[in-house]
């Protein structure tokens, strides 16, 4: 192994601290905790478990988080009407929908409603197209989490060529737009995409993002890369895997981000940094 570890669990630490230490300061500022609100749509077991982390990581950050959670058959009006509700409460500074909803409600209509100014998850056309012409707004949380991941190797990002596997609204297409910003010249590779493996052997940083257990083989991997691997993928054992051949690419590259303990726990630390950039952002305008 000659690879480096990037361990997201001990970054995302170091960022809760840095948010914590934002959030109090705003509390005596402004006479009130910043605020954060989940709305939670169902009952699908996964996304109950990410909110009731999300609670838990915006208490510790002395965050008030507030979780709304709706029955599966919820219509799309009363969601909008919690939503406006929202919009309008001062006390307010981040709301997110957790994705995603279920059937019989419009993913787009629902983020749509969100007010750009509490868009913590950076989802909202306004922030999408402030990400693309390099404004400030609210960035999407993993690939936030991705880009401080790249920092804490403290190379210098500037003409490295990137690749993104992986080309999602909330995860590859923003994160290419924040290597593009860093002046990396980038390559989106997608499901259609001829020849991955030779794109990625000449990347000096690969970001994985697709949703296939080992899909990036270690011998893709140019000596020397920083690999960030964003998939989730539960194995038939249980157990989660990324979208790289860890062991494989741990054998080349300079820096590989686990599964788990990469960016998982970057997304979470990256949305209270949203909420707590959000309050201040809300009070300065
Ligand atoms: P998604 O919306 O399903 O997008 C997957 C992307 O991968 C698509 O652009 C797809 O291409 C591409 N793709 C599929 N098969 C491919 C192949 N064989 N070769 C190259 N590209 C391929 O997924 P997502 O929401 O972006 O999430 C991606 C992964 O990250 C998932 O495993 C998800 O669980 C994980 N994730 C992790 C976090 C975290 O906090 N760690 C947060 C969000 C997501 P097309 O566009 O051509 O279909």
């Amino acid at each position: 192994m000659s690879g480096r570890l990037l361990d997201g669990r001990a970054v995302a630490k170091a960022v809760r601290a840095e948010v914590a230490t934002d959030a109090a300061r705003f509390l005596a500022e402004h006479g009130r905790p910043v605020g954060l609100d989940v709305v939670l749509v169902g009952e699908d077991p996964a996304s109950q478990v990410y909110v009731r982390n999300k609670e838990k990581a915006a208490a510790q950050a002395g965050i008030r988080g507030r979780v709304h959670r709706l029955a599966a058959d919820t219509s799309q009006a009363a969601l909008l009407s919690l939503l406006a509700e929202l919009n309008a409460d001062d006390a307010v500074d981040g709301i997110l929908v957790q994705l995603p909803v279920p059937q019989g409600l419009d993913e787009l209509t629902t983020t749509d409603a969100i007010d750009p100014a509490k868009d913590v998850d950076g989802l909202h056309p306004l922030n999408a197209g402030r990400l693309v012409a390099g404004r400030p707004g609210l960035r999407p949380c993993t690939p936030r989490g991705c880009m401080r991941l790249l920092e804490e190797t403290g190379v210098a990002l500037s003409g490295k060529r990137a690749i993104v596997i992986g080309r999602s609204n909330l995860v590859g297409k923003p994160i290419g737009q924040m290597l593009l910003a860093a002046s990396c010249t980038v390559t989106m590779a997608h499901s259609r995409t001829v020849d991955l493996a030779d794109r990625v052997r000449e990347s000096d940083v690969v970001i994985a993002a697709v949703g296939r257990p080992h899909l990036v083989r270690g011998d893709w991997v140019k000596p020397g890369a920083i690999v960030i691997d964003v998939g989730i993928n539960r194995l038939d054992d249980g157990s989660l895997a990324g979208d790289v051949d860890f062991d494989g690419a741990m054998e080349r590259a300079a820096w590989v981000s686990p599964v788990p303990r990469g960016v998982g726990p970057m997304t979470i630390a990256m949305l209270l940094r949203n909420a707590v950039d959000a309050a201040f952002a809300r009070r300065a305008a």
